[in-house]
């Protein structure tokens, strides 16, 4: 078991879908990710930055979850990450409402003493110069560095991106925004594009439809659980990033082969981030479920079909 460090935003989500709304919870890219680090008793730290309004109650969630929040700074009368999103009918896609940035206006991140030997960095959804400056930090090169984005750092800080991008093994990035990286229609040549910039391993999530894997010309699928309720997909994809690469530290294993079983384990634990609204559903799982449910997942994908000449 190696230990994993994660940073990315942690930050108040207001959500809207077709089924209804919060108001300010418990959100952000680091949280999501870490929580599913949680679920796989794979140990943890957050690097990222929240402000004086984030309650005790949520710090209590990181501390009960054992998740070490040491870089998790506190900007003394500081206003934490706010983003709003609202879903359509689809849930496939979503408008964003509202990014104010606040505390990570100026945020310099300080990787704990403790995990600055990490053999596994997930470098969540953050302005990438704070993500580089976590590469940077590392007193010894990490067996794998993983990177996640979104669009909105590809419109604010697209130089900084593909610079961060030079020094990353694997990219998970969703469908459309893998587009707008590479300037290419198809999946397949917006991954050989996306190879080129730096990661050898390029995951594209197609949200409910599944997810890609490309190294190289060797590529994997692995779908999306058909599920009965969907209430709100947010979070899915860093829920995903982080069962994705809690999974290789669990099993210290970074082949192709084994990445494709970390495909299942972040598909597996994202299908029940979309089941409650916010964190809810990923912070109450128990470990039969989340074994029941890969058990439905081979089941969904196993065939027998006899290949002949
Ligand atoms: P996902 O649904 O997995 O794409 O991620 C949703 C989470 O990303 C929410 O909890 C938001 O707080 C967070 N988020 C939204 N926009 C950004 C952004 N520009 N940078 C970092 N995190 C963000």
């Amino acid at each position: 078991m190696s230990k994993l460090l994660i940073v990315g935003t942690v930050a108040f989500d207001a959500i809207e879908t077709p089924f209804g709304k919060t108001d300010k919870i418990l959100g952000g890219a680091a949280t999501y990710i870490s929580l599913a680090a949680a679920n796989m008793q794979v140990p943890s730290a957050i690097v990222s930055v929240v402000g004086e309004d984030f309650p005790e109650e949520y710090f209590d969630i990181f501390k009960t979850k054992g998740i070490n929040t040491e870089g998790l700074e506190i900007v003394k009368g500081g206003k934490t990450f706010f983003w709003k999103g609202l879903y359509h009918n689809d849930l496939n896609s979503r408008d964003t409402l509202a990014t104010d940035l606040n505390v990570l206006e100026d945020f310099t991140p300080k990787v704990p003493e403790f995990y600055q030997d990490a053999d596994f960095v997930m470098l969540g959804n953050l302005h990438p110069a704070v993500q580089k400056s976590v590469i940077l930090q590392m007193r010894k090169k990490p067996k794998l560095i993983a990177l996640d984005t979104m669009n909105f750092w590809m419109d604010s800080a697209l130089d900084e991106l593909l610079d961060v991008l030079k020094l990353v093994d694997v990219i998970t990035i969703n469908d459309e925004e893998a587009r707008q990286l590479s300037g290419e229609h198809s999946l397949v040549l917006a991954a050989k594009k996306i190879h080129k910039m730096g990661p050898k391993y390029v995951v594209i999530k197609k949200g409910e439809h599944g997810a890609l894997l490309f190294e190289g010309h060797k590529v994997f699928f692995a779908p999306a659980l058909p599920l009965e309720e969907i209430f709100d997909p947010t979070g899915a994809g860093d829920t995903f990033a982080g069962g994705f690469i809690s999974y290789l530290a669990k099993t210290k294993n970074i082949s192709f082969n084994n990445m494709k079983n970390a495909i299942i384990f972040g598909s597996n634990l994202a299908s029940f981030c979309v089941e409650k609204f916010g964190t809810a559903r990923v912070l109450d799982l128990s470990e039969k479920e989340m074994k029941d449910r890969l058990e439905q997942f081979k089941i969904l994908t196993q065939f027998d079909i006899q290949v002949t000449d």
